[in-house]
């Protein structure tokens, strides 16, 4: 079976019966009810990406931020306090973790994020089962898988929300060293055809990606690398020698970020993810204005109002090379020969 990703397809344009993309509506709810967002844009549980500054921020902009769990649970509750808007909290899989999510469930906590690599997995669906039990009315998001069967299962053991994506995030690098993944098109076809709202997370670089990752069924994305260097990301901004500024981006499952959290690296464990430095930025408005653009653009070049009505008529050709080439801009001042 061949499986797509999101520069082997464009959306194909459908009649616009709307006035002005002004009009157009971004907003979207779960499908339990449980989530409402203005923006369909959840930030990643990474240690280089969301804490409180991060969650306030896209919250303000309609969004939600997922704080990452590498952390102490009182300095956890702290950011959880920090944050005035909405805002989901993450845990693993062991008995702390249950703790935790207790301990930020009594601090007001209503949105959990259960986040391992392959949630495909009995002890994942365990934890699922334990979470429920102590948070019945929360919204407890579960991740990540990339199959039908994965969600299937997730949704089964209560989860309200299925994270999808297996080895596509911008600092993974699953797929090379297991050879296992999913192209993240095919993900979210496969997933979406469970009863639950999905996430597409991981591999996610311009608002166009955004506008085909819902489409193709997602109700929300999820996004690293698109804010990563900006401002209200964690971590410190390195002025280099030749005088540039930059911050570490980095996956959760690094070599670095596994010292820093568990004091080495397994040495049954290879890393599956990579640190990098990323230019620091404050144009996270800008990215913002970008996203929200695009995505009311993308409706109307769908013919459509909402994200549920772009998701009922989609329609999407794959493409050649010559048409990925043509989709970036190219102009030349050399003449043609
Ligand atoms: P990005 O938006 O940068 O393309 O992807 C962000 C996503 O990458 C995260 O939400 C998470 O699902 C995934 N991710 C983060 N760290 C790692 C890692 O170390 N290894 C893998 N395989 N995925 C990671």
């Amino acid at each position: 079976m061949q499986a797509i990703t999101f520069d082997d397809v464009l959306l194909v344009p459908a009649y616009n019966h709307y006035e002005s993309r002004r009009h157009v509506d971004v907003s979207v709810k779960d499908r339990g009810g449980k989530l409402s967002l203005g923006l369909p844009v959840m930030t990643a549980n990474m240690d280089s990406v969301t804490e409180s500054a991060m969650a306030n921020f896209i919250g303000e902009k309609g969004g939600i931020g997922v704080l990452h769990r590498f952390m102490s649970i009182e300095r956890n509750i702290e950011e959880f306090k920090k944050c005035r808007t909405q805002v989901f909290v993450s845990v693993g899989c062991s008995d702390k973790d249950i703790e935790r999510a207790v301990a930020l469930r009594d601090a007001g906590a209503n949105y959990f994020c259960v986040d391992v690599a392959h949630a495909h997995a009995k002890y994942v669906g365990r934890t699922l089962k334990q979470l429920r039990d102590v948070l019945p009315d929360a919204c407890i998001m579960g991740g990540n898988v990339a199959t039908y069967a994965g969600a299937d299962y997730l949704a089964s053991c209560g989860a309200d929300i299925i994270k999808v994506g297996i080895g596509g995030g911008s600092v993974c690098s699953t797929r090379i060293k297991t050879g296992f993944g999913i192209p993240m098109i095919t993900s979210i076809q496969e997933c979406v055809r469970v009863d639950r709202s999905i996430v597409a997370d991981g591999g996610i670089r311009t608002p166009g990606d955004i506008v085909k990752a819902l489409a193709f069924g997602a109700d929300f994305v999820m996004l690293g690398g698109m804010f990563a260097g900006t401002s209200p990301t964690p971590g410190t901004v390195i002025t280099k020698s030749d005088g540039r500024q930059v911050k570490a981006y980095r996956g959760m499952a690094s070599r670095e970020a596994q010292e820093d959290y568990m004091g080495v690296m397994a040495d049954w464990k290879t890393a599956e993810g990579v640190q990098t430095e990323v230019p620091y930025r404050e144009d996270e408005e800008a990215i913002i204005s970008d996203i929200v653009g695009g995505l009311r653009s993308g409706l109307t070049y769908g013919g459509s109002s909402t994200i549920r009505e772009l998701q009922r008529k989609l329609n999407y050709v794959t493409v050649t090379q010559a048409g990925r080439i043509e989709s970036l801009p190219h102009k030349t001042l050399e003449p043609r020969t």
